[in-house]
């Protein structure tokens, strides 16, 4: 028989992203909705390790649904990639009577939380929590959506200074192994071509785009550059390279950085984290475990963990059509 499950913790891990505390939130009341304990973990597996614990209640998270970052605040632990690490984690979770665990991150954090469930048998369910929307069985993780309308308003910003002094932009935008960020925003910007880890599309390509713009009367052009394009050039190696073979152009560059991870929730990620966080509590509550929750025709659904860790996303080449036809 399925062993009651009274007290569930919760954790953010990784890379911290808009919408990680709407998760909490909604991880929290739904527990206090079922009339479960809920337990946040400070500084993800770190504070497993160090016992780091608070008990939350739906009060306890009042006024966080528009907050970005996390108030759980998030770690990268070495400590727990050791076996000596977890039973430390472990023995905390028994001595705090703990039936559970709901990790709010990415990839990483998944395979720790999978590791820990398979040396203790600890139920485990896993929260997308990344800007880089990199995580297999969700259209949609917490943050990305968030993080491209941050994209897309700087560089709307951007392009008022390039069209003023006719230069050509160079933006780097944060994806190191996936260009989801770069490809959406970009577009949403209209931006003159996006370059993107998934796809060399040439240094050739790039230059005979610029030169067709300056051609057709455009006299200022913004690029966005996602941190692992394939061309193996950085941001400023692109601007030098653009710079010795078209000397007319002005060229400058833009490297966003943190501040894509930062800000306020949007709607769309305030809402999406309110829904996860219900099922992951819920899924939990079923007996279900080694699961992530994601949205897939938004529709809310589980993908086993080991899945969502190991499968890779893919570039949609619609919107790459879409791009190469909107830059005309
Ligand atoms: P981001 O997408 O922002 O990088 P992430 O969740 O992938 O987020 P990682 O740094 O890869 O971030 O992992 C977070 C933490 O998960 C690690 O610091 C470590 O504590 C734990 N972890 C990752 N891999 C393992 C593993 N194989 N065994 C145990 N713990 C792990």
């Amino acid at each position: 028989m399925l062993e009651k499950i009274k007290k569930i913790a919760v954790l953010t891990s990784g890379g911290d992203s808009p919408g990680m505390n709407a998760a909490i939130r909604s991880v929290v009341r739904t527990c206090a909705y079922h009339g479960v304990d809920c337990i946040g973990i400070y500084r993800g597996y770190q504070g497993m390790i160090e016992g780091d614990f608070k008990l939350m209640g739906p009060r306890s998270v009042k006024d966080i649904v528009n907050k970005g970052g996390t108030i759980l605040k998030s770690a990268r632990s070495k400590e727990f990639m050791t076996k000596e690490g977890r039973q430390k984690a472990y023995t905390n979770f028994k001595k705090a009577d703990i039936d559970a665990l709901i990790v709010i991150g990415g990839d990483g954090s998944f395979t720790g939380a999978q590791v820990f469930n398979k040396e203790f048998n600890v139920p485990i369910i896993g929260i997308p929590g990344t800007i880089d929307n990199d995580i297999y069985g969700t259209s949609h993780t917490l943050g990305y959506d968030t993080a491209l309308n941050t994209v897309v308003e700087v560089i709307d910003k951007i392009r008022d200074t390039a069209s003023s002094h006719n230069r050509l932009f160079f933006v780097e935008v944060m994806g190191r192994d996936a260009g989801h960020i770069a490809l959406n925003a970009g577009i949403g910007a209209g931006a003159e071509e996006i370059l993107i880890p998934e796809e060399n599309l040439g240094l050739d390509r790039l230059l005979d785009s610029l030169k067709r713009s300056k051609l057709s009367g455009k006299s200022s052009s913004i690029v966005v550059v996602a941190e692992g394009d394939k061309t193996g050039k950085n941001v400023f190696e692109l601007k030098d390279y653009v710079e010795q073979n078209m000397p007319e152009y002005d060229v400058r560059v833009s490297v966003l950085g943190h501040m894509q991870r930062g800000g306020s929730p949007s709607c769309f990620d305030r809402v999406l984290a309110s829904r996860l966080g219900v099922k992951a509590v819920e899924s939990l509550l079923e007996g279900k475990t080694n699961y992530m929750v994601g949205l897939l025709n938004d529709k809310v659904t589980l993908t086993p963990i080991d899945q969502a860790i190991k499968g890779s996303t893919e570039v949609d080449r619609e919107l790459l059509k879409v791009s190469d036809i909107m830059s005309i």
